[in-house]
């Protein structure tokens, strides 16, 4: 063996590798493969097993196939129809029967089977044509010797191309790299913790996921490879956990507030008057004007003794559509103002701060505790009044948008801070909050159901609590698809709840791109609604093109049942809560992603009456009548989002596509979540073992930590 020296590390340029040259660097360099190392990490799409090929006989039109033959007649001819194009035929024949494969316009492809002497592979889709047996534009392959016929009966790698970089080039350099460097190369995972995870070494993946001896060597390659895409990961999440864990935050007295008398007057004056021998949790029953779900009651409790801690609460609460967030967050108010703290709730739009407003100060109302609310729309004075009380402690409980993280708002003793709908808002702004206090406990509610799995990738520093009860006596939304055909009986079923009292929503067709269009969809249905099919009844519009003040005033309406019909564009998704609304009608809900849907028919069941939602569309595709059948099937958030997850992919579900967090390029969220475990609780142990990963053996994986790390701090959920 020759001895590894410094011209055979994994950097050298392509254009050292066996047969590359730089010309061929040039091509290589299309795909972004510039060193060996990009060659060995520049992972194989899919595989041939070409150990055993069907013969031609046996094709079948309608699907990929791997044929090998001779070539039999090649044909170029000027098409018909479009000038200036030349479509090349050749035929292929195995023995035992043939097939035409077809291009247009690669004259250097004519050539080049004119030259061939040997065997032609080809893979391609086969389908039934003029002449036989057609595969248009396959991918081919040409045999120059006999030795390359021995190697050929193997299980081959197919790599993404682009265009003028040929397949054969490609595996040629990923050959020449397993020869000569691969042995080079460090394994970051020392040979122990390879052993007992039960993983592979790097350079065995590295030659097996290119070159696999057996399916089996495959599989036990990608294991090693992806195990690896989330380990880093894994342990950068938890080791910025750990160091949080580590900050001086507040340590909230919430177990000593039981049995102690409030009535002093404290911070908050008069009112934080609590009776003595009053606990906590008699105050939030007092609160609330129902009984708690025992899933409220459980995430209650995981929240109160995180602010006991004397580290910063870092905390998600996941909860569907409906389940009570917000009870949740009130009794953590309560907690931190029963403590002599203030609260904060932040909210992404205008409507929904209001909303929780006036939800709180309902709430709150009732035992003597102040709510205010401070977004950017209020009057210069009444503002300026909040700010006052605010950064005086005159009132321990706020309400905003992002309003409350401007520079100009000053909070006298900040202690608790609650973000709803965590996917509007970026790291940054949740330290930007953090920073109005000294060290806060963070709350982030969140209805988008978001899989465990990218949960687990994108907020593994944050603690995890799952509101996976709904409240009592709710009638599960009945979902029913209809085509456009189907419309008169829709509007009969509408009216027919309208006529018992019901109030009904119509969401219109989501026009991608075109905020104009949207707008003037909702203005036709409007139009329609009113003047043909509900001439009698209440009808009101809202659509982005509106000022704020003027959606409000129509949500206020439609709220306080002064209106039986409310046509919108998408911006009812978040949030409103109207009990007496029980049906969604959406239009062209093909149009719409299946997220999207579910927090849109979250609108409704949020009352006593039995609920229901109308899918309307004739979807052209299978992944859109995907979407609709599984809303009817389910109204579990967390399937859907899986299902989501599946269907669209996870960057896009996130959001994350340009973050760059998500780099994931072997490994899939759906189908390796059981790895993904694997790989967070290894990381735990491995810092467990070695806290600061100071052992010699595991600077490589520190370093790769801290590489992911930098990624981790871009992400937002959009
Ligand atoms: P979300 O989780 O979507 O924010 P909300 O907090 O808005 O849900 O609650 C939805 C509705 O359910 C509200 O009308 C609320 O008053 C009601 N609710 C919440 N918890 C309970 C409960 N334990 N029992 C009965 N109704 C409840
Ligand atoms: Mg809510």
């Amino acid at each position: 063996m020759i001895p590894s020296s410094a011209s055979d590390s994994i950097e050298t340029e392509v254009q050292f590798l066996k047969g590359v040259g730089p010309k061929w660097a040039n091509v290589l360099a299309k795909l972004g493969l510039r060193t060996v190392r990009d060659v060995l990490f520049h992972f194989p799409r899919r595989y041939e097993d070409r150990t055993n090929l069907p013969p031609i006989r046996d094709l079948e039109p309608g699907q990929h196939a791997t044929i090998r033959g001779r070539i039999l007649a090649i044909d170029a001819r000027p098409t018909r129809g479009r000038r200036g194009m030349v479509l090349l035929s050749v035929t292929i024949h195995d023995g035992t029967g043939s097939v035409v494969l077809q291009w247009f316009n690669q004259p250097w492809l004519r050539r080049r089977f004119e030259e061939a002497t040997k065997d032609v592979i080809a893979y391609g889709f086969v389908k039934k044509g003029n002449r036989g047996l057609e595969m248009n534009t396959p991918e081919v392959e040409f045999f120059e010797g006999e030795d390359e016929i021995a190697e050929f009966a193997k299980i081959t790698p197919v790599y993404s191309l682009s265009e003028g970089v040929p397949q054969w080039l490609v595996r040629k350099a990923a050959h020449a790299a397993l020869d000569r460097y691969v042995s080079g190369i460090e394994d970051p995972l020392p040979t122990d913790f390879r052993r007992e995870h039960k993983l592979q070494p790097l350079v065995w993946a590295l030659r097996n996921i290119h070159l696999p001896e057996s399916e089996s060597a495959r599989a036990s390659a990608r294991k090693r490879l992806v195990f690896e895409e989330f380990f880093y990961n894994q342990v950068a999440i938890q080791m910025r956990r750990r160091e949080s864990q580590q900050e001086m935050g507040i340590s909230f007295p919430i177990s000593q507030i039981a049995g102690v008398d409030h009535s002093a007057p404290g911070l908050f004056g008069s009112e934080a008057a609590l009776k003595p021998d009053e606990s906590l949790w008699d105050e939030v029953h007092r609160l609330l004007p129902f009984s708690l779900t025992g899933a409220q009651r459980r995430v209650i409790d995981e929240i109160w003794r995180d602010m006991e801690r004397p580290s910063p609460m870092n905390r998600l609460v996941q909860g569907d559509v409906g389940s009570g967030k917000t009870a949740v967050a009130a009794a953590a108010m309560l907690a931190a103002v029963r403590c002599g703290y203030q609260a904060a709730l932040m909210a992404p739009t205008e409507i929904l701060a209001e909303q929780h407003y006036i939800n709180l100060h309902n709430l709150f109302d009732r035992i003597g505790l102040k709510t205010e609310l401070l977004v950017s729309k209020l009057k210069v004075r009444d503002k300026r009044r909040a700010q006052l009380r605010a950064s005086a402690g005159e009132s321990s409980i706020f309400v905003g948008t992002t309003s409350l993280i401007q520079d100009s708002v000053g909070f006298h003793k900040l202690g608790l801070v609650v973000i709803d709908e965590q996917h509007r808002f970026g790291v940054m702004q949740r330290a930007a909050l953090r920073q109005k206090g000294t060290n806060p406990d963070v709350l982030v509610m969140t209805a988008t159901p978001i899989p465990r799995t990218l949960t687990m990738t994108l907020f593994g520093d944050l603690d995890l609590s799952i509101i996976d009860e709904l409240p009592p006596g709710r009638k599960p939304i009945r979902t029913h698809w209809k085509l456009p055909n189907e419309r008169a009986q829709v509007l009969s079923a509408v009216r027919k709840l309208l006529d018992e009292g019901r109030q009904a929503y119509f969401v219109c067709p989501m026009i991608s791109d075109s905020d104009k269009m949207e707008v003037q969809a909702a203005v036709d249905l409007h139009y329609r609604l009113v003047n043909e099919d509900f001439p009698d009844k209440r009808v009101g519009l809202l659509h982005g093109a509106m000022k704020p003040v003027e959606k409000e005033e129509i949500m206020l309406a439609f709220r306080a049942g002064e209106l039986d019909i409310l046509v919108s564009t998408v911006v009812i998704e978040v949030g409103v809560d109207v009990p007496n609304a029980s049906v969604m009608v959406i239009e062209d809900a093909n149009r719409f992603g299946l997220a999207q849907l579910h927090q849109l028919r979250g609108r409704v069941g949020r009352g006593e009456h039995q609920s229901f939602c109308i899918l309307m569309g004739s979807p052209t595709n299978d992944e859109a009548r995907a979407r609709l059948t599984t809303m009817t099937e389910t109204t579990d958030g967390f399937k859907i989002a899986e299902v989501d997850l599946r269907l669209r992919g996870p960057g896009e579900v996130a959001g994350t596509k340009q973050s760059g967090n998500l780099d994931l390029k072997l490994a899939d969220l759906v189908q390796d979540s059981k790895l993904l475990e694997t790989a967070r609780e290894a990381a735990i142990q491995l810092l467990d073992e070695d806290p600061q990963l100071e052992r010699p053996e595991h600077q490589a994986i520190l370093r790769r930590a801290k590489e992911s790390r930098l990624d981790l701090a871009l992400v937002t959920i959009s």
